[in-house]
Parts: structure tokens; C-alpha cells; sequence
């Protein structure tokens, strides 16, 4: 087995503004993490730093005309089109250097995946990745360049099947969109219910079209949503669909702002589901394109990436006392002195009303696609 860890300090610099909560830095964290925990070295890991994408590749995913305009808005410039670009948002703001940050962001997930298809690899992990809301002439959601849909169309390139998991907080709208009507590519989105949060779509409604039809799964879940009731909608929905679709490659967009303490979201959960996916998702298929995506605690996104990243590579890290330096607990498992949460369920009324919300959906999808 060879694994590819994606890193490039300098990437991890760039800046969205001490108002925006997207921080690269958290890649910086997760890295020094796995550093710590030993996760990062022997014979079969090798880091690799992202590379720049050729404007053929970014093709794959975007117009021609929404490139040309990136491009300027990163030299600075600003104009009046740009806001149908989704750029100058709060969201997207018109940031110098977007285009060649975010290409390069991009291009990590490109080569992961190129390595993984011409048999180099088996694992690769982007934690600079997983810009799962950007369409094809649209930045949305802290979104620019969707390095998921460039990768995943460079293995329809190369006859690849290929499993789209998204285990982040919010809708993978931009990934869904662009293999809506493709059945070539299984898209699995476990999210916040567009009800609630961010980008408002992934119903249980939206599954595919034409070819493409049931190809499109969304587990909408509840705000409140426990490790156990979400445990339960993997298990009986994700699980059974990727073994029936049985694909080449998985690519699995791993946000981390599911965790009880995001800031921008409202599930309860802990790394121990979070841990038990990524541990489920390896054992389904023997090549993994893991890539970040959201995860607004930095430090509790860090330990979930780290724990991910070791897990992805059948490596326990040792816990407890790897964080204790001179003595003195640093960095981002100082709260719990561990990497692993512990362990919190929601109970009483809450939970009978989430755990009825969850099974009527779970059956709704097991019913539907013969599960
Ligand atoms: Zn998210």
C-alpha cells in the first residue's frame, strides 16, 4: 500500500480575512498533528506538494468565461460582473491570488487521483481540498474551484467508476449538479437538511435524472443530530449503496463541521462517528481520494483529520501523552488530552422526536433504492 499526504505550508498562509471563517491554517494544524502522532512518515507515506493545473484541466469543471474572470478578480481587479460570478460576496469575496490558491488547491486532488487510477497509490488525502459548492461559473460557499468534479471527471476520462461520498455538514450541491445526469458516478451526500442550513438543497426528492436517476442519494438529517442516529442512516443507507454500486475509486469529502462544537452548523456529533465512517469507507473500497471541506473549529477539524488520515492508512496513533510536550499539553487535543472525543448522545423528548426524523428517512431511502 502507498499513501499520499497533500501539503504545502505556503498554501496554508493564504488568507480569506480575519472575518471569514474558512481558514487554510487548519491543513497547517492537521499536518503538524500527524507529525506529532508519527502518522506522517515510513516507507509507504510520501508527502507531495499540490500542483498547478493547466487550464485544459480546470475545464473539466468550469466555463471558459468564469476562469477568464477568476483570473482577473485574482490580479486585483475588481468589476460589476464579477457578482455573477458569485464572487464579492460575504461569502466569496474577490480575494488577490484566489485563482492561483485555489488552482493549486486543486490540483493536489487532480494528482491524487490521477495516482490512484495509474495504480501508484491507494490512498491519497487533500486536506487543502474539497471545494464541493463551486459550479461550473459560480464561486458559492467559500467554494471557488471544484477540484472534486475536476477529479472525478478526469477518472470518467479513464472509464473509472467512481463513489462521490460527501460526510460534510453541508449539501455537496456543486458535485451533485455536475453528475446529476450521470450514471457513471455514485453522489452520496449525508447533510444538515437544506431546511436549515446552507446551501438549502439535498432533499430526499433530489436523486439524479434521466440516466442518472438514482445515482443521486441525499440523507437530509435534523439539527441535533446525535453519533448514534447518524451512525444508524450510514449503516443502513451509505454502506449497502456503495457495496451494490461496487466502485473504482471513492472519493470521500471528509468536512469536519459536523462536530458538536461548529460554529456554523448544528449537529451534536463527535469524532467517534466521524472515526467509525472513515473506517467503514476504507474497508468498501481499496482506493481512497480522501479531501477536506469544511470544519470551522480549527483544532477539532485538525484532530478529525489526523484520525482520518491514520485510519485511512490502518495506523492507531497513540494517544493520551504524544500531546504532552516538557510537560506542558499544546495544541488542538489539549481539551480532551486525546484526539478521540468523548462520547455524548442527545436523550429524552429531543431525541425520540430526531430518532423518528431520521428513521422515516432512512426507510423512505432503503425502500427506495432496495436496500
Ligand atoms: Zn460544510
Amino acid at each position: 500500500m502507498h499513501s499520499l499526504f497533500y501539503y504545502s505550508h505556503e498554501l496554508t498562509r493564504y488568507d480569506f480575512g480575519p472575518d471569514h471563517p474558512f481558514k487554510p491554517e487548519r491543513a497547517q494544524k492537521t499536518y503538524e498533528l500527524c507529525n506529532r502522532y508519527g502518522v506522517l512518515s515510513g516507507p509507504r507515506i510520501s508527502l507531495k506538494s499540490p500542483p498547478k493545473l493547466d487550464r485544459e484541466t480546470l475545464l473539466l469543471a468550469h466555463s471558459e468565461q468564469y476562469l477568464d474572470a477568476l483570473e482577473r478578480i485574482s490580479k486585483g481587479e475588481l468589476f460589476q460582473e464579477m457578482l455573477q460570478f458569485g464572487v464579492g460576496t460575504e461569502d466569496n469575496p474577490p480575494l488577490e491570488g484566489i485563482y492561483e490558491w485555489s488552482t493549486r488547491c486543486a490540483g493536489a486532488t487532480w494528482e491524487g487521483m490521477a495516482s490512484l487510477l495509474e495504480g501508484s497509490a491507494d490512498v491519497a488525502f487533500n486536506p487543502l481540498g474539497g471545494f464541493h459548492h463551486a459550479r461550473r461559473s459560480q464561486a458559492e460557499g467559500f467554494c471557488y474551484i471544484n477540484d472534486l468534479v475536476i477529479a472525478i471527471q478526469e477518472a470518467l476520462s479513464r472509464n473509472a467508476r467512481i463513489t462521490y461520498v460527501d460526510i460534510d455538514a453541508h449539501h455537496g450541491n456543486g458535485v451533485q449538479e455536475a453528475f446529476y445526469g450521470d450514471n457513471r458516478v455514485q453522489v452520496i451526500s449525508m447533510h444538515e437538511s437544506g431546511k436549515f442550513l446552507y446551501p438549502f438543497s439535498g432533499a430526499i426528492e433530489e436523486w439524479g435524472e434521466g440516466q442518472g436517476q438514482g445515482f443521486t442519494v441525499n440523507i437530509p438529517l435534523p439539527p441535533g443530530t446525535d453519533d448514534e442516529l447518524y451512525l444508524d442512516a450510514f449503516h443502513r443507507v451509505v454502506i449497502p449503496l456503495i457495496k451494490d454500486f461496487a466502485p473504482d475509486v471513492l472519493v470521500a469529502q471528509i468536512g469536519a463541521d459536523t462536530m458538536i462544537s461548529d460554529p456554523l452548523t448544528d449537529f451534536m456529533l463527535t469524532n467517534n462517528s466521524y472515526t467509525e465512517v472513515v473506517r467503514n469507507l476504507k474497508g468498501l473500497c481499496g482506493k481512497i481520494l480522501a479531501t477536506g471541506g469544511g470544519g470551522y473549529d480549527i483544532y477539532r477539524t485538525a484532530r478529525c483529520w489526523t484520525l482520518a488520515w491514520a485510519i485511512l492508512n490502518g495506523i492507531e496513533p497513540e494517544d493520551e501523552f504524544a500531546g504532552l510536550v516538557g510537560g506542558m499539553m499544546f495544541g488542538p487535543e489539549m481539551e480532551v488530552s486525546s484526539l478521540h472525543d468523548r462520547p455524548y448522545t442527545v436523550t429524552g423528548p429531543q431525541k425520540d422526536r430526531l430518532r423518528r426524523d431520521v428513521d422515516n428517512t432512512i426507510e423512505f431511502l432503503v425502500k427506495r433504492h432496495n436496500l
